[in-house]
This record gives structure tokens, sequence and C-alpha cells, in this order.
């Protein structure tokens, strides 16, 4: 029997039959894939333990005989479990893996959203100064998946942004100078522009420690779900359990 290896989280399980899970990996290698792992509902013996919810196993599954078909899972060895200690930690981290299993297609591989997602779950896993987590995420996300253009700078002309540069986000997920704009969606003050930028790139356990005001933070997420609907069908079932 053919079979391929790799690194993968498992974002999603769910019983499939009488003795199964169907379990939903992102693997560094493949991308998304759904595949089945044989006798381990309702067990604990043996290898049933090496499927936790977001933890980052290394896997062996059998190649389908045709695109139709569903791959078993023939070797799953724990690299890294993730132990969420609160409710909210636990809800982003199925906020994170909700976001991928919806953007992301099947198949396609990115490290780069791999690396997130194991950088995210490392920071849910501490606990502390989760407030602008999903924010973060999604703004990190976005510009991984090259939805969201370099803050840095105006969209359209291209010059750096400045302290009196009047800034404005428009509802193509631009970031426009005002000689460039409409006010479509709000103005951003340099200070905002700023903080989006470093939330962009920096690591996200630095990104945390920012601290922004409450208008700031709405108006944020608004632009960036909306960003998120233009690329997925149908609504984030994890939002609404964190109360966005
Ligand atoms: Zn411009």
């Amino acid at each position: 029997m053919n079979t391929s290896k790799g690194l993968a989280f498992i974002l999603k399980t769910r019983p499939f039959k009488e003795k199964d899970y169907l379990v939903t990996f992102f693997s560094l290698e493949h991308g998304i894939f759904n595949s089945i792992a044989c006798g381990v509902k309702g067990s604990t013996k043996g290898w049933c333990g090496n499927f936790l919810l977001f933890s980052k196993i290394k896997f062996e599954r059998n190649i389908p005989k045709s695109d139709q078909s569903l791959t078993k899972i023939t070797g799953a060895e724990v690299q890294r479990s993730f132990e969420f200690k609160s409710v909210e930690s636990f809800t982003l981290a199925s906020f994170c893996a909700e976001v991928a299993m919806k953007l992301m297609q099947e198949g396609q591989e990115m490290d780069r959203i791999f690396q997130l997602m194991e950088e995210s779950f490392c920071c849910l896993e501490k606990d502390t100064n989760l407030s602008n987590f999903h924010i973060v995420f999604l703004l990190k996300f976005l510009t991984r998946m090259g939805f969201l253009p370099d803050f840095s700078m105006c969209t359209k002309c291209g010059n750096k942004f400045s302290e009196d540069t009047r800034i404005s986000w428009e509802d193509v997920g631009d970031i426009l100078c005002s000689h460039c704009s409409g006010t479509r969606f709000g103005n951003l003050s340099f200070l905002d522009i700023k903080v989006l930028f470093f939330w962009q790139y920096a690591p996200i356990d630095k990104c945390l420690q920012v601290s922004v005001d409450k208008v700031f933070k709405d108006k944020a997420f608004e632009f960036l779900s909306d960003e998120l609907c233009k690329h997925m069908n149908g609504k984030l079932k994890t939002a609404s359990m964190l109360n966005f």
C-alpha cells in the first residue's frame, strides 16, 4: 500500500460510522484534508489518545485511489499537544481552526499559515492578554493569505504614511491616503495604522501586549470581518460563541 507522511494539526474530529472518527487535518505538506482514524471512538487504548483536538502529530495515511475516496490514517505520533486552561482560549483555538477550514482549499500547502497556527496555539496555551487575540490572528491570517495589502503605505499611490496623512479604509480592503480616497469605511489616525502595521508582522505575543481602546478594536474587527466574508461562504460559528 502506498502511503504519504507529514506533520499536521488536528482541527476537527467527529464520530464516523460505528468505531471511527472523521478527522480534519491541516498539514504542512498537503494543506487541509479529511481522513478516517479507525477504531478510535470510545476508546482510550493504543493510538486513540493521538487524536486530541489541536495537537500537532506526525501522521501516515494511505493514498486515495480516486479523488472521491477518503484516506485512512495508518500512523499517528503526537509531536506536541496544547493544553488550554480557559474556555476563552479553547474557543479562540476553535476560531483559528474554523477560519483556516473556511478559507483554505483542500491540498493548498501554506507553510506560513501552518507556522501562524503553531504560534497562535502556543500563545493561547499561555492564556494571558487575549483580549485582542482574535483581531491580531485575523489580521495576520488575511495578510499571509495575500488578501490584505501592506499597511505602511497607500494601496493606490504607494506613498508611505506619515503623521500628517489622513488615512481611510475602503470597502475593498484597501488603505488609502486622502489624495486617493473616498471615506467609505472610516478614518484612521497615524497611530492606528502604526498599530495595524505592527500587528501584521510582529510576533503574536508582542502584538498582544499593545493595548488599544474599544472604539479602535470594534472598528478593526468590523473591517477585518468584512474582508473575511468576501472570501468565505456562510458565517463563523465560533464568532458568536466569542460575542464578536
Ligand atoms: Zn494614495
